[in-house]
Formats: structure tokens, sequence, C-alpha cells
């Protein structure tokens, strides 16, 4: 998985989190919403509905009181008005109502009030008959009413069980508000916790939200910087000069790639370096050894030879006649004859013997571990290799054919140090020039 698609999966997580979130608390406000207008719709409008049937029952109550003082029968028609109303309002609580109790009580109520308005009128009727006496005190009107013994239950309504309908009335009224006053208080409650509900839920979906965001980038930061770390690591070994390593390609992601790309320049940095380093050791005509690489080797073998006492040994090949070679046939001639020449040597030699080349048409040979004697023996087998070999334009050499001089020296006898040595050997080549040259001399 690349590091934009891991981080746009983060960023996905985190705003699926978010939207799921805003989901449930839009949910959970428009469930508290509908709680709430319910409850608003049922209990206060029952609530009032209550209160208003009290009002309308004092009112009657009242109006009847005082048609029976003044004999105003146009307060009697405000009476029936009160009647129709406590009707429409007893049947509106009870429609609206879901509670099994209320209705029973409503139906107590319209039992009781049917009753109560029947008295009235009944009551009311027996008043336009007889007219009460004068003053309308209850008690005088109840003395006064017992010479009508077969219209007593007209005057039930002014006596204490027509007050006692009155007032169950009332309570029936008063309970019904305390009823829907506690169900106004529980649904308040129930709104109350599901606010509650909603803060907590609301809190433990940001912590959620939050902690998998968290998680996510946790994960997603970890995944991007462990393999950085790595990449990072083989930098600083580069850095300070290590190509030996590969790094291990763990993804394929931008950061895989990455590493992939530096595993192929640290090894391409390698190649050039080592071949670099080659060509700084390296004679450009001949493929042979240098001189100066030579001189780092001797350094080193000299030091062996004196820690383990062996013998070391040196010898300097030089080319006879090689400007003649040059003059008769050309400079590009006497270069195939150095190189054909160079190849010839080396492969007269042992692998652990250094060959180089010294200058111009001379090479030098260096023998670790190789008493005169036997460094004696070398020198021949070369320039015996040499003389055998079939040079083109060898036979017009002066001496018929090409030919090389060899000088020798073998530490510790010729020389305690490297360039003693070397200088020794340069001797040796001049005795072997001196005395004919295709041979081969130590120093004297
Ligand atoms: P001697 O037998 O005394 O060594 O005689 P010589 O001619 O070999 O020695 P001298 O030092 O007089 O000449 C060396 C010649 O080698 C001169 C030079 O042109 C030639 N030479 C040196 N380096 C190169 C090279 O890289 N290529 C070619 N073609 N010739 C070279
Ligand atoms: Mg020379
Ligand atoms: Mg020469």
């Amino acid at each position: 998985m690349s590091i934009k698609t891991k981080l746009l999966v983060a960023a996905a997580v985190t705003l699926f989190c978010v939207f799921a979130f805003g989901i449930w608390s839009e949910n959970h406000q428009s469930r508290l919403g509908s709680v709430l207008s319910q409850v608003l719709a049922n209990n206060v409008e029952a609530m009032n509905a209550a209160t208003e049937l009290k009002r309308g029952f004092i009112y009657h109550d009242d109006l009847i009181l005082r048609y029976m003082l003044t004999g105003d029968e146009r307060l009697l028609d405000s009476g029936g008005r009160s009647k129709k109303l406590a009707r429409r309002y007893i049947a509106d609580i009870k429609r609206r109502s879901l509670s099994p109790r209320i209705r029973e009580m409503m139906d107590e109520l319209l039992g009781e009030s049917r009753s109560y308005f029947e008295e009235m009128s009944a009551m009311t009727g027996f008043y336009q008959q007889y007219r009460f006496p004068e003053g309308g005190q209850i008690e005088t009107i109840a003395v006064w009413g017992k010479q009508f013994p077969q219209h007593k239950k007209y005057l039930t309504a002014l006596t204490s069980s027509g007050q006692e309908r009155l007032e169950r009335i009332y309570e029936i009224c008063d309970t019904l508000i305390d009823i829907n006053r506690y169900e106004l208080e529980r649904a308040r409650q129930d709104v109350e916790s599901m606010l509650d509900e909603g803060r907590t839920a609301a809190g433990w979906a940001a912590l959620l939200t939050f902690a998998l965001a968290a998680l996510v980038a946790v994960l997603s930061g970890y995944s991007i910087l462990s393999p950085l770390e790595v990449l990072l690591r083989g930098v600083e070994r580069v850095v300070q000069g290590d190509l030996n390593f590969e790094m291990p390609v763990t993804s394929a992601d931008e950061i895989g790639r990455l590493t992939q790309a530096f595993n192929t320049m640290t090894r391409s940095l390698k190649e050039k370096q080592h071949r670099l380093v080659q060509e700084t050791i390296t004679d450009g005509l001949t493929g042979l050894y240098n001189f100066r690489y030579f001189q780092e080797v001797i350094a080193r073998e000299m030091e062996r030879a004196r820690r383990y006492d062996r013998p070391l040994s040196v010898l300097i090949v030089d080319i006879d006649h090689f400007k003649h070679f040059n003059d008769n046939l050309g400079h590009e001639m006497g270069n195939v004859a150095l190189t054909m020449a160079a190849k010839i040597l080396k492969e007269s030699l042992r692998p652990e013997d250094t060959l180089s080349r010294y200058g111009g048409e001379e090479f030098v040979v260096l023998l670790p571990d190789t008493s005169k004697k036997a460094a004696q023996a070398v020198a021949h087998r070369l320039r015996s290799a040499i003389e055998s070999a079939q040079f083109p334009g060898g036979e017009r050499q002066p001496l018929g054919r090409v030919t090389v001089s060899i000088g020798g020296a073998t530490y510790p006898g010729d020389s305690q140090s490297s360039q003693g040595l070397i200088r020794s050997a340069d001797k040796g080549l001049y005795q072997a020039k001196e005395t004919g040259r295709n041979r081969f001399a130590w120093a004297f």
C-alpha cells in the first residue's frame, strides 16, 4: 500500500467516525425533539384543560348562585355555555390521554358532571317556578325548601350532598392536574436522562474518534517511519564510506522503491569506486600494476619478511634495444611489443608474485619468500620466455629477436630497505647490460 493510500485510509476512517457520530447525534436530537413535543402536546394541554375545567365548574357554580340571588335570566345562558365547554374539555382530555387511570377518571367526571348539570338545571327550573326567599342564604333556602318535600331532589344541589359532588369534581380536576404535572416531571426526567445519555455518548464518540484517529496516525506513521529509519541508517553507513551492504526491501510503497533505488545506487557506487581504485593502481598500456602500487606492496612485503625473517627478492626487467625497435617499427608496434612482453612475464610468474611496470620499457617483479637462488631461477625463466616468444618484427632487433636483461637483489643480503633493494636490482640490470644483454645479473 502506498504512503498516499495509507494517509487516505487514515483520513477516511477519521471522517467516517465523525460522520457516524454526526448521524447518531442528529438521530438522538430528533428523538429528543419528538419526546419533547409529545410531552408538550399531551401533558401541558391536558393540564390546561383540567385547569380550565375546574375553573369552568367554579364559574358555573358562581353563576348559579348569582342567578339565585338576582334572578337574572341571562346568567343561565352563560351557565349553558359553561356546561358545553366542560363536556368538550372532558372529551378532549379523554381523547388525548393514554393512561387508563385518567380515562377512568374522565368517565367518572363525565358521570358526576352530568348529574351535577342535571341537578342544576332541575334546581334552576324549580327556582323559576317558586322563587326562593329573599336573602338567598343556603340554610334559609334549605329550611324553606322543606315545605316542598316532593321537590326535595331539586334542592340537593344546594345541600351538602350537592356540595360534595362539586367537591368531588374539583378533586378529580386537581388529581388530573397533579397526574399531568407528575407525567410532565417524568418526561422532563426522561429528556434530562436522554440529554445525559447524549452527552456521555458524545464524549465517548469524541474519545473513540480521537483514539482511532491517533491509532491510525501512529500505525501509518510507524509503517512510514520505521523503513525510513532503516534507510537513514543505510545512508549513514554510506556517508561513513561503507558500501558493502544491501538494505532489505520490506514494502512495495514509495519507501520500498526508494530503498531499491538506494541499493542500486550503492552497488553502482561500489563498482565505480572499485574501478577507480583499479585505475589508480593499474598501468594504462599493459594492464599491469603501476609503480606507485608496487611501492605499497614492496613496503608491506618488506615488513612481513622482516617480521617472519623470510627472504624477499626483486627483479628489474628491461627490454634490450627497445629504442631501436621503436625506431624501426614505429611507436605503435613498440606498444604492442610492450603489452606482449607484459603478458608473457605475467604468465611466467606465480599468483603471489607482483609484476608492475617500472616505467618506459622496464618492469619490476616482487618475489615474496624467495631466496637468491630461487629468484635467479625465476629471472632465467622470464628471460628465456621473452627470448623464445615470437614478437612481430623481433628478428630486426640487433640480437635477432626481442630479449630482456634482468637485474636482481634479495633481502636481507643485498639491502635492508625496499628502496635499497630496488637500487641494488637496478645495479644488477646495469651489469647485465654491460656484460652483453639478454642475461641476468646481481649487483656487484
Ligand atoms: P638498452 O638495451 O640499453 O635498454 O637500450 P634501449 O633502447 O632499450 O634503452 P633506452 O633507454 O635508450 O631507450 C628506451 C626506449 O623505450 C626509449 C623510448 O622511446 C622507449 N619507450 C619507453 N616507453 C615506451 C612506451 O610506452 N612505448 C613505446 N613504444 N616505447 C617506449
Ligand atoms: Mg630502459
Ligand atoms: Mg631498454
